[in-house]
């Protein structure tokens, strides 16, 4: 078989099965296209995306100008490392920085590093400016969290699936409940080598949970006066995803250090970047910390042009309503189902969680079905399934999933 020609489903399945690590269970759909809500399969059916490659698309599937901006760059200037400058990356800098109100920025690809840079930020900041003795930092995270797959970040993870025989793990982490302030200012008092609290404004791979209202805002409170760094994973709750810019902005919140990736580069292109001000920002010193593709040119001109996206097209205030249509439409299904029993979340980062216990299969099998129904979604933790369409959605097609994800929900009532 030549590698050019066009693979059936069937062949595609195979051969990802055969030569690839299995380290996912994807739904068996084989994805060839895809333009702004759309995808089409290799045999030419197509579906609405209803999981935005986990938040990154929110700007559509290849949004033109985003990949305009990708070739033009692509064919100037790809890499040239940090050894040098480019000339693209301190006009993304200065752009991204203002965009989000910090005064630097350090580049990233994926939102793992991200987050790795940013709990190495943390502790050096606690040692260099805190004045907390060397190796004695700890930072405060929250059960049930996902912030990637690197052996520091599953350490502190309590999924099992995630963890097991990847030990030993690193420490100096302390894990609290997700949405209990007095369990935050507990151990703030009760402890005192606390550097940061690493927190999502919303977890959404744990199943989209929702936050009691002033939840960030007490928590940033607490975190100022006990002299710890707030440190907000948006990666993806960010880029509009929740109807506001950032999920905190719904509390008016400014974290101290501020976790993207996913959407910022609309998914055209691995774009990761940790935000601080400078007070924070510059103890990290040249040789401390990098990579090799993080603020590459490429990098820099598709980041820009999804940002740009974001404003243009108001992706935020057009995820807030479509969120808030989804959330009624669900709700009248929901009071009279049986098999549903609940739709939460926030803009268009939303999850319905199914009458049936984790270990079941009736999510995946709903997910199936939806499939069939030219609606593709993925069930998280069993019994939940996350319903997050990129932030491009009209009204009219909105619509249209609501009939496709009602009809098929009909189809497993009791
Ligand atoms: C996806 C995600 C990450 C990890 O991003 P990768 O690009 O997969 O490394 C980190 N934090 C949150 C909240 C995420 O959703």
């Amino acid at each position: 078989m030549s590698v050019l020609e066009k693979l059936n489903s069937a062949d595609a399945i195979a051969l990802e099965d055969k030569y690839g690590a299995h380290n996912y269970h994807p739904l068996p759909v084989v994805l060839s296209r895809g333009e702004g809500v759309y995808v089409w399969d290799a045999e030419g059916k197509q579906y609405y995306d209803f999981l935005s490659a986990y938040s990154a698309v929110n700007q559509g599937h290849c949004h033109p100008k985003i990949v305009g901006a990708m070739i033009n760059q692509a064919q100037t200037l790809t890499l040239t490392s940090r050894a040098f400058y480019n000339d693209k990356l301190g006009k993304y800098e200065e752009f991204v920085t203002k965009y989000f109100g910090f005064d630097k920025v350090l580049p990233m690809n994926t939102g793992a590093e991200a987050v790795e840079t940013a709990i190495k930020l943390c502790r050096k900041w606690a040692y260099e400016r805190k004045g907390i003795a060397e190796h004695e930092a700890k930072i405060v995270v929250c059960e049930n969290n996902f912030h990637g797959r690197t052996t520091t970040i599953i350490s502190f993870s309590n999924d099992e699936n995630a963890r097991k025989n990847f030990g030993p793990y690193t420490e100096g982490f302390i894990k609290i409940p997700y949405d209990d302030i007095e369990a935050l200012e507990n151990v703030l008092k009760s402890e005192k080598n606390i550097a940061g609290f690493l927190v999502e404004p919303i977890q959404g791979e744990a199943g989209v949970y929702v936050p009691a209202e002033g939840y960030l805002a007490k928590t940033k409170q607490l975190c100022k006066d006990h002299n710890v760094l707030f440190i907000a994973d948006e990666v993806q709750t960010g880029i509009a995803r929740t109807g506001k810019l950032l999920a905190v902005n719904h509390e008016n919140v400014q974290p101290d250090v501020l976790i993207l990736g996913k959407a910022l580069s609309g998914g055209a292109y691995p774009v990761s970047a940790v935000l601080a001000n400078d007070d924070i920002m510059n103890v990290i010193k040249p040789g401390q910390h990098g990579s090799t593709f993080g603020g590459n040119p490429i990098a820099a001109a598709v980041a820009i042009a999804a940002l740009e996206v974001v404003e243009d097209e108001k992706l935020a205030e057009n995820a807030e309503a479509m969120g808030q249509l989804f959330r009624k439409k669900m709700n009248e299904y929901i009071a009279n189902s049986t098999i549903a029993t609940l739709v939460r979340g926030k803009g268009l980062l939303n999850a319905v969680v199914i009458n049936d216990t984790e270990d079941s299969s009736t999510a995946w099998d709903i997910c199936m079905s939806l499939k069939e129904n030219g609606l593709l979604a993925k069930p998280t933790h069993g019994n939940i399934i996350r319903f997050a369409p990129p932030l491009v959605m009209n009204e009219e097609q909105l619509l249209d999933c609501v009939n496709i994800i009602t009809k098929t929900l009909s189809a497993f009532e009791k």
